[in-house]
């Protein structure tokens, strides 16, 4: 059944408000996603009801909390079709699941000479923890080329591979250009050579419907408030024969199994890389995001967005010297571009004051920037919620720049 983005809409209270005394239009969802109100409400619910300190008490209050996010543990694993629910780790993001698998990974498994693999339009959060492990470790990093419209060279790919490599990560959406990579062939790449795989995620669980066992990943990063959820929640999902063999990131509460002066055991799946008090109140709020979703339907989301995206596409490409970046031939809702002769910065200031929200600079790629010659374009991402009357309220904004900077 097609959305009704209308009565969609209403769910968002922070939608429906004026910004400079215009009609908000808010198309930076790649940078983060507005909450429905049952996540608001259930996180208000949660304080004001039953929080406590989970896994620690014996009292009514603590075992609530502790079932509430145990269970948000095995929303997340249907969500994407994990084996088991102890592979599903929560941490504060995309980048925390990351920096841990670079540095449980790499403690683990890289030497001196290793080589990562990576691709040139990675977000900073999946290039930097791994020249940090490249530096500790002086290991190397190899990046897989892309052309002109954004798209990765799978068959220079196949050349990077050597007996050094031991792990490719890259990611599944560009950010900055929205190409959806053919992830399932990389990773079938790897694999056919023995060498794992992480997913960056970030922009591709709340597009696309995700199953971690058919993709066969090996590590697989994403972050809550990017899925409508709350902010300082992510997840890390992993393949129990790595998360068993790689040592912890993280030292502290809840992570131990037994503690002397001479000697820790470390606990169990998941909680060995859970240390310290649980970010428990936004697991249980991510989870009632992901129910949201799921009861709109991730596939009716995906075509609506792609719908939004083709309409921006044939209607900003008429305005002249619109240059698009990002010309894949799969693409998510994210729509990067200049205008000839204005600063990204320019075109975003003015958009803001009539109520649009886009975001202007390198979307922290900055290699892909470096690769298209520019120093940063304008980017609107579009989620379910946009409609195509605010892409034509861009339309106009766009021309009305034009006039101003001519
Ligand atoms: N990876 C990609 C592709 C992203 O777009 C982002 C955020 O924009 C990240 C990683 C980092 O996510 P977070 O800042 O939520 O950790």
């Amino acid at each position: 059944m097609p959305l009704d983005i209308l009565k969609i809409r209403k769910d968002f209270p922070i939608l429906s408000q004026q910004v400079y005394g215009k009609p908000l239009v808010y198309f930076d969802n790649a940078a983060t996603t507005q909450k429905p109100l049952k996540v608001i409400d259930t996180i208000s619910e949660a304080y004001k009801m039953y929080n406590s300190n989970i896994h620690r008490g014996v009292h009514h209050l603590s075992e609530k909390s502790s079932e509430a996010y145990e269970n948000a543990r095995a929303v997340v694993q249907k969500f994407i079709n994990a084996k088991f629910s102890y592979e599903i780790i929560f941490t504060r993001g995309t980048t925390e699941s990351i920096n841990l698998v670079a540095f449980s990974f790499g403690e683990r498994y890289i030497r001196e000479g290793d080589e990562i693999i990576l691709s040139t339009m990675e977000h900073h959060s999946n290039l930097v923890p791994w020249q940090m492990l490249c530096e500790r470790k002086k290991a190397k990093l190899k990046v897989i080329p892309m052309n002109a419209n954004g798209e990765l060279i799978l068959d220079e790919m196949d050349k990077l591979f050597t007996p050094k490599t031991k792990i490719v990560a890259v990611t599944h959406i560009s950010n900055s250009l929205g190409t959806i990579n053919p992830i399932k062939e990389i990773i079938k790449k790897a694999h056919d050579r023995k060498v794992p795989v992480l997913i960056d995620a970030a922009q591709s669980v709340q597009h696309t419907k995700i199953d971690v066992q058919d993709l066969d990943c090996d590590f697989f990063a994403f972050s809550g408030h990017k899925l409508y959820g709350p902010t300082g929640i992510g997840v890390l999902y992993g393949k129990e024969e790595y998360l068993n063999e790689i040592p912890p990131y993280q030292g502290g509460g809840d992570m131990i199994h037994h503690v002397t002066f001479e000697k820790t055991v470390y606990n169990k799946l998941p909680f060995k890389f859970e240390a310290g008090t649980a970010n428990y109140i936004d697991a249980i709020g991510l989870a009632v995001a992901i129910d949201y979703l799921t009861t709109l339907g991730i596939y009716e989301i995906a075509m609506y967005e792609h719908e939004l995206l083709q309409y921006a596409a044939s209607k900003l490409q008429t305005i002249e010297d619109l240059i698009v970046y990002g010309n894949a031939k799969y693409k998510s809702s994210v729509f990067s571009f200049l205008l000839k002769g204005i600063h990204h910065y320019d075109t975003g200031m003015i958009l803001d004051k009539l109520g649009i929200a886009v975001r202007t600079g390198s979307h922290c790629t900055q290699p892909v920037m470096d690769f298209l010659k520019i120093p940063g374009t304008v980017r609107a991402s579009f989620a379910f919620y946009n409609t195509k009357e605010e892409i034509d309220v861009l339309y106009e904004g766009l021309l009305k720049v034009k006039q101003m900077m001519s």
